[in-house]
């Protein structure tokens, strides 16, 4: 039996002898809380309990639009970015730079995994009428006059920096972020050279399969990142399985999203006389995970290079502004996820490629600590599942990525950022009331035609 239908079979199996939602609204939960309550108190219900359990921002750092930072509960410390640590990411050498096309979808762009990947891939717009339309209107926003451009030459007087970083970040949620933070952009974030024609271009069809790849050199080095970050959709997630017809419209639709207001606040920027250049999906030239780290917006996970934000896990696709723009920092955040992944390995179970390792402890990878999973294995299912388009099953899964919001996750929340015991209490429930791997038909709203989804290959 495929994983794929394995797991079809084990969320058939899981129609719950009790349901969550009647769980929580009968009130049960209220004595599962009683039980909790002896190791926590959760935020929603305790409020006074949580403000001096939260990290709290210095003052004037965080927006008026949103004037304290939402961790869904989780309680959150400050961590270090320097030579040794990125976040709570260890780094054991020299972090080398890397070339775009070895990574990710340019491997089977550039027909490095099978034949049926590169077709997969090629053909994804094809397969999806509704990403196929996302593409296309990233690929519009994609040129390099519209991620960079001039820099006006009169700068017009700005705020301090702290001041400033306020203001970029009540823009960014004005332009419709879900989240926003702002580091010191790590030199080794750079791509040492990206790859055209674009990885978006490839997908939507609007080169051939075998047109010329080119590498063109990076060499932009500006001191600061402003990393914005959509959400992909929660309830579409809880009535899909993850690697269905929706799934590339997951990714897509947060890509372009993210793109927008990266393009929009990059231009911004240039008008005041800065240097701004957009990053994102359609014209990257940084790798986002270590940007999301030093800009305080999340840890390394046990999927790899996936970087998960306290409130909504991985659960989001991310752009980028790297600027010269004068801004206070925000600090890379500490809330437990390493802890939380020694003992959860929730996505490995669930994986349909086995591409997520089991392994107890991260290891060295390119001059730093994560885990040791196999991006090209993630990279071949995506590009070749023919049962829907793409995957997304380990955001599906992930008990921080896709919960409904309510104070029982926040909860849960809470109790997984303190420690493995904890963690594995967050694990148990989380397992017994089957989050993760249901599939709810009521949010159910995306039409599908799987005979799209059957790769054309030559004959
Ligand atoms: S996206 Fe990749 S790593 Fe995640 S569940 Fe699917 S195949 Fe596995
Ligand atoms: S599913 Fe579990 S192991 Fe996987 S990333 Fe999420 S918390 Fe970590």
């Amino acid at each position: 039996m495929s994983e794929i239908s394995q797991n079809k079979e084990k969320a058939s199996k899981q129609q719950f002898s009790v349901s969550r939602r009647g769980f929580l609204k009968t009130g049960v939960a209220a004595a599962a809380a009683g039980v909790m309550g002896a190791i926590a108190a959760p935020s929603k219900m305790a409020n006074a309990a949580s403000t001096s359990l939260s990290y709290q921002p210095a003052k004037g750092k965080w927006s008026k639009l949103r004037p304290e930072a939402n961790y869904g509960g989780a309680s959150v410390r400050s961590a270090e970015h320097n030579d040794q640590w990125l976040g709570t990411s260890k780094i054991t050498g020299k972090v080398q730079k890397f070339d775009e096309q070895d990574g990710g979808f340019c491997l089977a762009i550039r027909g490095l995994l099978s034949e049926k990947a590169k077709y997969g891939y090629y053909q994804s717009g094809l397969r999806s009428p509704l990403a196929t339309s996302n593409i296309i209107a990233i690929n519009a926003i994609s040129g390099p006059e519209m991620v960079d451009g001039p820099v006006s030459q009169e700068r017009l007087p700005i705020p301090d920096p702290e001041q400033m970083s306020q203001h970029i970040k009540d823009l960014a949620y004005y332009l419709r972020a879900d989240e926003v933070g702002i580091g010191k952009m790590p030199s080794y974030a750079y791509y040492a050279s990206t790859m055209e024609p674009t990885q978006g271009a490839f997908a939507s069809g609007m080169v051939s399969k075998d047109a010329t790849i080119t590498k063109r050199p990076v060499t932009a080095s500006l001191p600061n990142v402003i990393v914005v970050a959509v959400e992909q959709h929660l309830e579409t997630y809880l009535a899909s399985t993850g690697y269905d017809g929706i799934a590339v419209s997951q990714s897509t639709r947060c890509y372009h999203a993210s793109a927008n207001i990266a393009v929009m606040m990059a231009q911004y920027i240039r008008i005041l006389g800065y240097n701004a250049r957009a990053q994102h999906f359609g014209n990257y030239e940084a790798v986002m995970g270590p940007c999301l780290i030093a800009a305080g917006m999340g840890e390394l996970t046990r999927t790899g290079d996936c970087v998960a934000h306290p409130r909504f896990g991985f659960r989001s696709k991310v752009a980028a502004i790297t600027t010269d723009l004068p801004l206070a920092l925000d600090k890379p955040i500490d809330f437990g996820m390493l802890d939380f992944c020694r003992v959860c390995k929730k996505c490995a179970d669930e994986c349909p490629s086995k591409a997520i390792t089991l392994d107890p402890d991260p290891v060295p990878y390119n001059g730093y600590l994560r885990w040791n999973t196999d991006s090209k294995k993630c990279t071949e299912f995506r590009c070749s599942n023919e049962e829907g388009v793409s995957c997304g099953r380990c955001i599906k899964v992930c008990p921080w990525s896709s919960k409904e919001d309510s104070w029982f996750h926040e909860a849960g929340i809470w109790i997984g950022s303190q420690g493995q015991a904890a963690s594995k209490l967050l694990k148990s429930i989380d397992d017994m009331f089957g989050y993760g791997t249901e599939v709810i038909d009521k949010y159910k709203w995306w039409l599908e035609w799987p005979e799209f989804y059957k790769i054309q290959m030559p004959s």
